[in-house]
């Protein structure tokens, strides 16, 4: 019996040391008093004694930096320099975009939540509400989908100069130069509302709002670039695009061979140094109509005139259209969201130097300050975007899963559509989280680089899940194109957003992880830094530092996963009580497993890493989980803790953990190093994978949330077009669901009278007029039914064309 209890105590005092991040002095004093005490009232023989002072010697000796520099940090330093990865000058600017935020958190392995729960909550200032409640509706109200992307394949002249007018275009330039200067919150809300009318018109403001010449102007232009563009970008005068892709290159975008070349050419009528530009892109937003292209190409002097430089790299310079050898206005055919999108060719175009953005001393800086931009603006404009489209997905499912009858039932009263339904409020859910929350902070001066990433890739693919479930529950309402198809152009517009700004498979690969392992590692970048110094012994010493700190940090990662997987983290500190406790208390845990093995892929595999991308994948996927999860809290918070949106919370942390716990259960099954899997299987799932995924009964509550009006079917959808005016149908759907609720005691007694034999008629309007007569409705009540059945035939209905009118060139 003392043997076991020495045991334990044994194991359990360095794992509670290793549990609290007690520092090195701090745990050799207490196990060295544990030992003491062992020595003197302990069993067990001498030799076991000496043993384990000899071992706690070694382990106390660790104290003197100075012999464990000379011991142990210097053999392991060289070992270390040989598996740092390779890193090329473009991936370490990648790596220097952007700052750190609750990403790092998640990767400390015991995040800080008073760091996210003190960011206050969303607000716009009254100006951007006043915009969201004036202009942004009016557009919303003139957008046709039909008449855009099947009549006129572009948006009517009214629309583009309406846009201009009230500045769409200059939402992020300052009003000192003429635009709305708006925050990332308000960017953010008026493209998710636009986008949940229509994609055309969300995706058109999307680009002069996000990364292009006047956020390249705005961070690096001149004082006289800044000057001459913004106002003339601010009122539309001038319609910016931005020019990387090529036909040879596309996500691999640092190969690209558009060049320009310094020489001295005549440019308005003098002789001047500048640059002849040869480029051929493709897939470009705006290029068709725009009247200035932020170009990215390779620049090269090879006659040193302008320093001793042969190849500068990629820069980025703005070039007028009406230069000689522009070529535009040749569109493609973007997936039917005929957004003004094209090829752009440039041959030996001559501009001045200061068409280098910034001047010439930015030359070679572009992918710099394309990657730095991207840094954030990847978390604003697309998932807005793919946030709108979906909020209206969801919407009008809900109310049409409740209107349209089947089997005399509405159709969300099957548990198979019901299944999609939750799935889909549950989505958006997550969605609107992350995107709120994220742009917040960014309104409140962080710069989040792999949130940013995780945010792009994951609204997107949640809007693709979406979308789908939204055209099962809508069966051929939703396949029949014409004005009545609500549904098709979002479900079509889908892959537009996965694949711009870093195709998703691309995003979720290479960085989310990619990225986020060494910027929000805490000792990493630093390590390889100290690694690094040329100075080898002041390099040496910073090393040994971090280092022994990192193993600390490591083996406390171990013993938090350990504990808290043994107690299913129930006793792990959080600061919030009440029913979303434990999904705090959770995400403490998995944040600990996945810092444990994000340790263990990097020293397992160091550089090759990198090439390892399901490894990375997986790992990047942990960390999306618990971040969209950790957004869902927060977001649950901001919005005053409404206890009937908690089936929603249930559902988007319990699915988001559980998913935590499968991806974290396929490293394991395919980490390279079997032994070191063993051993993080442990320390991760000692028990096994207990964590269910949300069940069918939570679905079903969700459900009845959606499909009746309720306040949560209301705030699902906060921030779409939903207004209820003629020609919008999430308006009309919302009308129609109100109603639905009014006749419901009127139907049952129509529908006890058929089940009584009383009405005999089989279709809907027949009973209405048998009940009339028979006195079962009063004539008000059958005249309000029949008003109710002729929206609801109207909502479900779909259109049906003259062939004359559906084919374009009949064969002659
Ligand atoms: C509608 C639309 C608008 C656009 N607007 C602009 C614009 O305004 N300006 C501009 O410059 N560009 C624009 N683009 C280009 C866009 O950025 C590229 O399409 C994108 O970078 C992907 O390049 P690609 O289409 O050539 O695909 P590819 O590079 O050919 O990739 C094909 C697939 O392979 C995957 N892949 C490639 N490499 C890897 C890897 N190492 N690991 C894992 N997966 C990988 C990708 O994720 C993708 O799924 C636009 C594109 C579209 C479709």
């Amino acid at each position: 019996m003392e043997t076991i209890v020495w045991l334990v105590l044994f194991l359990a005092v360095p794992i509670g040391l290793a549990y609290r991040r007690t520092d090195l002095l701090t745990s050799t004093l207490v196990l060295g008093a544990l030992l003491l005490i062992y020595s003197v009232v302990g069993g067990g023989g001498a030799p076991l004694k000496v043993l384990l002072w000899i071992v706690f010697l070694g382990f106390a000796s660790l104290n003197s930096q100075i012999w464990r520099r000379e011991q142990v940090t210097r053999r392991f330093i060289d070992v270390y320099r040989r598996m740092l990865p390779s890193m090329s000058r473009t991936e370490q600017d990648a790596l220097e975009a952007g700052g750190i935020w609750w990403d790092g958190e998640l990767f400390s392995g015991m995040p800080d939540w008073r760091k996210l729960l003190r960011l206050p909550p969303p607000q716009l200032t009254p100006e951007e509400q006043a915009f969201l409640d004036g202009p942004v509706e009016e557009l919303c109200r003139m957008l046709d989908d039909w008449q855009i992307t099947h009549e006129l394949l572009d948006m009517p002249p009214e629309i583009w100069q309406f846009l201009k007018e009230q500045k769409f275009f200059a939402m992020i330039i300052p009003q000192s130069y003429g635009g709305l200067g708006f925050s990332a919150l308000a960017c953010s809300m008026v493209l998710t509302k636009v986008s949940s009318r229509n994609a055309t018109a969300s995706s058109t403001i999307g680009v002069p709002n996000s990364l292009g010449p006047a956020e390249l102007l705005l961070h690096y232009g001149t004082d006289e670039q800044k000057q001459y563009w913004l106002p003339r970008l601010a009122s539309g005068d001038e319609v910016p695009c931005f020019a990387l892709t090529s036909p040879r290159v596309g996500s691999d975008a640092t190969a690209i061979v558009d060049h320009g070349v310094v020489a001295k050419g005549i440019y308005e009528g003098r002789e001047v140094i500048g640059i002849r530009l040869n480029w051929d892109k493709r897939y470009i937003t705006l290029a068709p109509i725009a009247t200035v292209l932020g170009l990215a190409f390779k620049l090269y002097d090879p006659d040193h005139l302008i320093g001793d430089v042969d190849d500068y790299g990629i820069t980025a310079a703005l070039i007028p259209v009406k230069s000689p050898g522009v070529e535009i206005g040749r569109r493609h055919f973007p997936i039917n969201i005929p957004f003004q999108n094209g090829p752009t060719r440039g041959r030996d175009v001559f501009v001045p130097l200061d068409a280098i953005i910034g001047g010439a001393k930015m030359a070679g800086q572009g992918w710099r300050m394309l990657v730095q931009q991207l840094a954030v603006g990847r978390s604003i404009v697309l998932p807005s975007n793919a946030l709108g489209a979906a909020m209206a997905a969801v919407y009008a499912s809900g109310a049409y899963a409740r209107l349209r009858r089947q089997f005399g039932l509405p159709i969300g009263k099957f548990h198979g559509v019901g299944e999609a339904l939750a799935r889909m409020a549950g989505n958006v859910y997550t969605m609107t989280a992350a995107s709120r929350v994220t742009v917040t902070a960014i309104a409140n001066g962080e710069k989040p680089a792999v949130p940013s990433a995780i945010l792009k890739y994951h609204n997107t693919e949640l809007s693709r899940l979406i979308a789908n479930d939204a055209m099962d529950v809508h069966g051929g309402k939703a396949i029949m194109l014409g004005p009545k198809n609500y549904m098709a152009r979002n479900y079509e517009s889908v892959p537009i957003a996965i694949t711009v700004e870093g195709a998703n498979i691309l995003t979720r690969n290479l960085i989310i992880f990619g990225q986020g392992a060494i910027r929000c590692h805490p000792f990493v970048r630093a390590e390889m830094d100290a690694a690094k110094d040329p100075d080898r012994e002041q390099g040496l010493v910073a090393f040994d530092r971090l280092l022994f700190r990192h193993i600390g940090y490591a083996l406390s990662n171990a013993a938090r996963s350990f504990v808290q997987a043994l107690t299913l983290a129930r006793f792990t500190d959080v600061p919030v009580d009440g029913a979303i406790r434990r999904y705090y208390q959770h995400i403490n845990r998995y944040s600990a497993s996945f810092a444990l093995i994000t340790d263990a892929a990097m020293l397992t595999l160091g550089g090759a890493l990198k090439r390892r991308e399901l490894i990375s994948a997986r790992l990047g996927d942990v960390l999306s989980y618990l971040y969209l999860a950790s957004m869902v809290l927060k977001h649950y918070q901001d919005q005053g803790s409404p206890a009937e949106d908690l089936p929603l919370v249930e559902w988007a942390c319990r699915n988001l953990l559980y998913k935590t716990q499968e991806q974290l259960h396929g490293l394991m099954r395919n980490f390279p190093n079997r032994w070191v899997a063993v051993l993080l299987r442990i320390a991760i799932f000692p028990r096994g994978r207990t964590y269910s995924a949300p069940s069918d009964e939570l679905g079903q509550a969700i459900v009845e949330l959606l499909i009746n009006p309720t306040p949560t079917r209301e705030r699902l959808a906060a921030g779409a077009y939903t207004t209820a005016e003629p020609g919008n149908p999430l308006g009309l759907l919302q009308q129609a669901l109100v109603l639905a609720e009014e006749v419901k005691p009127i139907e049952r007694r129509v529908f006890d009278a058929r089940r009584a034999g009383e009405i005999k008629h089989d279709d809907t309007p027949g009973q209405i007029d048998e009940a009339e007569a028979k006195g079962i409705v009063t004539a008000e009540e059958a005249e309000t039914l029949r008003a109710f059945d002729r929206k609801v035939l109207e909502l479900t209905g779909v259109d049906d064309f003259a062939v004359s009118d559906l084919v374009r060139n009949p064969p002659a």
